[in-house]
């Protein structure tokens, strides 16, 4: 049997980096140059994995009535970000060491190593700290070809404005009745002081954010029966009018954290965070944070705030054009209030892999103790779905065989075609990059056992065990298991 074991915390970090580069899931950006703080690049098997996790957020969103998407512009007309309060309080309070010049985050002086002494933390060591200042997170440029302070543009720090700027068009266009909700998914930037931990904190990052427009008074009787929790969780006691966004709410955070248990983040991974009031943004009545426990700490995957009616609210006063919402039926008319789910693709994609990452002791073919790697993803995730192996590189007709094969499988999955070195070499290369399905085609495929003409070995990456499928039944075969 196999003998699993999780490397230590920092130890598991430093295999997990080494492995996303050895394997081309994750690399520095520009790395030729020496690379740049705070930026990566996905190589082929990170941009399948990342683009799986959007897809699949993205489905989940999409498929649904209510909820309709958004591809919007990564600059916008800086007086958005006026109105957000971005251009004002978009900031995190930072101090210079005297000494050496560094820059920290003041609230992280504590868990930032002196660039001089990396053994000490910049609290401990001696340089003198200045006062904080703020520092605004927003990288500028400018639009057009004359470099003024009129022309100033900023990279979107998040891409939720653009749903409320463009509210009131989606909501003409595509006869969406309140509670309704506008997805997006896109990069974001921020001039983050200290990018560490990997991915985790970027300065060039991707979101996944909903914005679900609710009536706020509205008694939810529709959803309240419809997730048992919910029930139970709601505070029934609170005045009537607070139900509507209190219930949505919760009903949020289930779904997320439902959506990722579907694509193999355990519950017991993730915590679920209540911010305190003192935490709270100042336009948020509650916010939930979705933790996931990476090695480096238990960190936020995803906020879900509610809002309010904060932004259409801000973005009527700014542009003085009307963000209200008439509802037909009961006659009112009213901004409607905003139940904010806003994930980040590179967050979730790293705790993916964290997740996934598996060190086992398992026999060899001639039954002798070996090490292997397994990046055990759910399939839904994985990268590549299948590998497809000739048993020999030299024998024409076994590879004529396998070929058609992954011809078979190819517009159904993505497969990944290895004919070179020993069958159990291919197999480690495949469970090293999470691929859940090998498919071997041998010589009883070609008839040398009759009853097993036509047919082909499966190996499932996390068991090992292997059976025989006929080739007519495998493109049926896999994809009901990787649904
Ligand atoms: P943090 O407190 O960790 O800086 P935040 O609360 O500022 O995050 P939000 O503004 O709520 O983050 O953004 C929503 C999501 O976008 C986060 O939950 C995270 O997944 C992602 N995200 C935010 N900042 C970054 C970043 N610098 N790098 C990678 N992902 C990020």
């Amino acid at each position: 049997m196999a003998q699993a074991r999780k490397p230590q915390e920092n130890e598991l970090m430093e295999k997990i980096v080494s492995l996303c580069k050895r394997r081309g899931f994750i690399f520095q950006s520009s790395e030729i140059y020496g690379g740049i703080n705070g930026f990566w690049d996905y190589g082929p098997l990170g941009a399948r994995l990342k683009w799986n996790v959007r897809e699949l957020w993205w489905q989940a969103m999409t498929s649904r009535d209510d909820i309709v998407p958004l591809d919007a512009s990564i600059i916008m007309h800086p007086k958005v970000w006026q109105a957000s309060g971005h251009v004002d309080t978009f900031s995190d309070p930072m101090v210079d060491c005297k000494l050496c010049k560094a820059r920290f985050r003041a609230d992280q002086l504590h868990e930032t190593p002196c660039p001089r002494h990396p053994s000490k933390m910049a609290s401990e060591c001696e340089g003198e700290k200045t006062e904080p200042r703020a520092f605004n997170l927003m990288f500028k440029t400018t639009v057009g070809p004359i470099e003024t302070e009129e022309n100033i543009a900023y990279l979107r720090p998040e891409t939720a404005q653009a749903i409320f700027v463009q509210f009131k068009n989606i909501l003409e266009t595509s006869r969406q009745k309140a509670p309704f909700g506008i997805c997006q998914i896109g990069k974001a930037f921020r001039n983050e002081v200290t990018p560490r931990n990997f991915t985790f904190r970027s300065r060039e990052f991707e979101q996944m954010e909903l914005e679900f427009f609710i009536r706020p008074d509205e008694v939810v009787e529709r959803i309240a029966g419809s997730v048992a929790r919910l029930d139970e969780a709601a505070d029934l006691s609170a005045p009537q009018k607070n139900w509507g966004w209190q219930l949505w709410h919760k009903y949020w955070v289930e779904e997320r954290l439902c959506w990722y248990e579907s694509i193999g983040l355990p519950r017991d991974s993730l915590e679920e965070y209540w911010q305190t009031p003192e935490e709270l943004a100042h336009y948020a009545r509650a916010t939930v944070d979705i933790l996931y426990k990476f090695p480096f700490g238990t960190q936020e995957l995803e906020g879900i705030a509610a809002r309010g009616d904060f932004d259409l609210k801000a973005h009527q006063e700014a542009s003085g054009k009307s963000m209200e919402y008439f509802d037909e039926e009961a006659r009112i008319r009213y901004i409607p209030h905003v139940i904010e789910p806003s994930a980040g693709v590179d967050r979730l994609v790293l705790a993916l892999i964290c997740n996934a990452y598996t060190e086992e002791t398992v026999p060899n073919e001639k039954g002798q103790p070996e090490q292997r790697v397994v990046l055990r993803f759910h399939p839904r995730v994985a990268p590549i779905k299948v590998g497809v192996f000739p048993l020999l590189r030299n024998r024409p007709e076994l590879v004529q065989k396998a070929r058609e094969v992954r011809d078979l499988l190819r517009p159904h999955m993505t497969v990944f075609y290895d004919e070179s070195g020993a069958i159990g070499r291919r197999y480690r290369r495949q469970d090293e990059i999470g691929t859940p399905f090998g498919v071997t085609i041998d010589f009883d495929t070609l008839g040398e056992t009759p009853e097993l003409k036509d047919t082909v070995t499966v190996r499932d990456r996390d068991t090992m065990a292997q059976i025989r499928v006929k080739i007519s039944e495998l493109p049926a075969y896999l994809l009901q298991k990787l649904r």
